[in-house]
């Protein structure tokens, strides 16, 4: 018998809060009562805005809230290789592109169409999609300027990669914390347009590492935020494609700050640190989240 795989996945690019440490006790939760494995993910592929410092403390802090996973902790920064090779992949099925527009000639680019009237679409974030310039470049002209050096990234061309996959993408989502019952999802990865996959500098995007790690650790059950839930449509499909298992989803509810907003990693009032020098217990803590 395969035991039931959870996996909390942070990024050290600032303190854990409230919503951390419901998001890492609720996996823990619903690991214990199935008897499963909780796995700790470090997601550090941003090497700029991750830090050793904000590392060593996420884990303090973890530790502190009574959270206890298995060994060793994956680090997503000792493996780029990994998504290298499946990058790789991607290139040489033309499943993806390099995009060589500037946030800049992107806001030029939708002024213009909105000058003729026309509205641009955003994606589930609010961010405009790719204009889709870059995916009708000429092969030599993607080749001259990469050999000049000009940044990019490697965009997914998503509608080839629907085109891959069969019709009907969905996922499997859990009603309640119990995992009494799970709905289909249709999964929509068209509302994001042509997502990023890798940089030219990080051969991973967020979206790329996280279905590879979770095949990789062998996670079979994927507990986390609501404000990761539309991000699941290209998840999903990026598994299709590159043939991975499709693990079960639970996105739990947010934790809001007092003005009725999600936290953020700046809200210091809330982080765990913060919390435990006031003097709040982690039972405190656990309260405070409602469990
Ligand atoms: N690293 C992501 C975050 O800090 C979570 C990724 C995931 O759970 O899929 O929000």
């Amino acid at each position: 018998m395969t035991l039931l795989t959870f996996r909390f996945a942070p990024s050290p690019n600032g303190e854990l809060h409230l919503g951390h440490a419901y998001s890492a006790l609720l996996n823990q939760r619903m690991a214990a009562r199935a008897g499963g494995r909780l796995l700790l993910r470090i997601e550090d592929i941003d090497i700029t805005r991750c830090t050793p410092e904000f590392e060593a403390g996420l884990l303090r802090d973890l530790e502190w809230l009574g959270l206890r996973w298995e060994q060793p902790v994956r680090r997503q920064s000792e493996h780029f290789a990994e998504y290298q090779a499946v990058l790789d992949r991607l290139i040489a099925e033309e499943l993806v592109y390099p995009a060589f527009m500037s946030r800049g000639e992107i806001r030029a680019f939708i002024a213009e169409t909105e000058k003729r009237g026309r509205g641009w679409p955003r994606d589930p974030d609010g961010v405009p999609l790719y204009p889709p310039l870059d995916k009708a470049l000429p092969a030599r002209e993607r080749r001259r300027r990469i050999a000049e050096n000009m940044p990019f990234a490697w965009r997914l061309d998503v509608e080839a990669a629907i085109a891959r996959v069969s019709a009907g993408l969905s996922w499997a989502e859990f009603t309640d914390e119990t995992m009494s019952a799970t709905r289909a999802i249709e999964a929509k990865p068209r509302a994001w347009g042509d997502v990023i996959v890798a940089r030219r500098d990080i051969p991973t995007s967020y979206h790329l590492a996280v279905v590879l790690d979770d095949t990789l650790q062998g996670v079979s059950h994927i507990v986390r935020g609501q404000d990761l839930y539309a991000a699941t449509s290209v998840q999903r499909l990026l598994q299709e494609l590159l043939g991975l298992p499709q693990p079960r989803y639970f996105h739990h509810r947010l934790i809001l700050g007092p003005d009725g907003r999600k936290l953020s990693k700046s809200f210091k009032d809330t982080g765990l640190a913060a919390l435990r020098q006031a003097g709040l217990s982690p039972q405190d803590v656990t309260r405070l989240v409602g469990l």
